[in-house]
């Protein structure tokens, strides 16, 4: 694909088909010049493309050049496949897919993936759809762009802030100006973090409605206040939504890998079962559980298991040789004492259990891998 594509879009002129402001190639006599609308937004020439130097084609990767050339409308339609966070994390990759994304006619895009999403609270009217998505699923700070998660989400002022940003941007130290001011501020109710217990504020809310206070006359303001009090309470009814389906997203999601977990553990058991492992594995089923490789909500396909085999086999073979030599540790100590308790008093020193367990002879005689019933005969 030409590059005139990628500055068309950086000009903003992507999205729906639109002509590029590049110059157009020249094309060969009597080469038709079939046009065609793409990723890029751009109408391209069909016929032998434009000698674009090979550094330039191979940093544009073949991927890249199937994602460009791809029709709009097909994109558009893969794209209701994927989850908000991936949509959102597109628009962020180059222009051309910015200028797509964010563009009012990929407001179906959003909402087909917001569907997918079980319990989504409903997009508000206030927001638009790339707005909605940044709001629920981003990752960074709204103030200095630092990374953060969900739950540094202050719902009712819709702000997404890491740790440091409220110590600036948030404050329950708020004069009322006049009467029924603060009634126009957003306020974070329970399990909203750093605000969680006291009536705090978004500084610069309330510098907004301090300008508005100053703008307004004197019936302007009666009347912006009986609008305002009414949208503060439909946004933090809506907040309240939002923090309560991240809590219930996190039960839930729990409850899932849990349930993941064991259904993975249940399948390892019955593959190394297979294997011959059955009966070790009444001796090693709690640390098995435990296993890194046993220990993930994620089910066992074919490839997951070849992978994780021969691992898990060498492991469960180590336990079995680990609890196989503790308990000839035992019987020998037994043994080794109860025979020392039946000698005749004597002045000489008898070895100990560990010099008995570190002589030569000792190695020598085979005991060390013999089993539990061999031992006994033995000593
Ligand atoms: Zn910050």
């Amino acid at each position: 694909m030409p590059k005139k594509s990628v500055a068309g879009a950086a000009n903003g002129n992507a999205g729906p088909p639109v002509e590029s402001s590049q110059p157009e190639l020249k094309k060969e006599p009597g080469q038709p010049k079939k046009r065609r609308k793409t990723v890029y937004g751009v109408v391209e020439s069909s016929a032998a493309g434009p000698k674009s130097s090979k550094r330039t084609r191979r940093a544009r990767g073949r991927l890249s050049t199937f994602l460009a050339n791809m029709p709009v409308d097909v994109l558009l339609e893969i794209m209701t496949h994927l989850t908000p966070k991936d949509l959102l994390n597109l628009s962020r990759t180059t222009k051309a897919f910015r200028n797509i994304l964010l563009r009012p006619f990929s407001a179906g895009v959003w909402r087909a993936s917001f569907s997918q999403v079980r319990g989504l609270p409903k997009c508000p009217e206030d927001l638009c759809e790339p707005q909605y998505a940044n709001y629920m699923f981003g990752d960074t700070c709204d103030s200095c762009g630092d990374p953060v998660s969900n739950e540094d989400v202050y719902w009712t002022f819709r702000k997404r802030l890491c740790v440091r940003c409220p110590k600036t941007l948030i404050s329950s130290q708020v004069e009322e100006p006049v009467p029924g001011f603060l009634s126009l501020l957003h306020t974070p109710g329970l399990g909203t973090g750093y605000t969680s217990y006291k009536a705090s504020y978004y500084m610069p809310e309330v510098a907004q409605m301090q300008e508005k206070l100053q703008q307004l006359s004197k019936d302007d303001w009666e009347l912006f206040m009986k609008e305002r009090v009414e949208y503060v309470k439909r946004t933090s009814e809506h907040a309240r939504a939002c923090s309560m389906w991240v809590e219930y997203g996190w039960l839930r999601r729990a409850g899932e890998n849990k349930e993941l977990r064991e259904k993975r553990f249940r399948s390892i058991k019955a593959r190394l079962s297979d294997l011959g492992w059955a009966t070790e594995l009444q001796h090693c089923d709690l640390q098995l559980s435990k296993h890194k490789l046993v220990r993930q909500p994620r089910a066992l396909t074919e490839r997951i298991w070849n992978n994780i085999r021969d691992p898990l086999v060498s492991w469960i073979a180590e336990s079995r040789a680990n609890r196989l030599a503790n308990r000839r540790r035992i019987v020998v100590s037994r043994l080794y004492f109860t025979y020392v308790k039946e000698l005749q008093p004597s002045s000489e020193a008898w070895p100990t259990l560990a010099v008995v367990y570190a002589s030569s002879e000792f190695k020598a005689s085979g005991l060390v891998n013999a089993s539990a019933p061999d031992l006994k005969a033995a000593l």
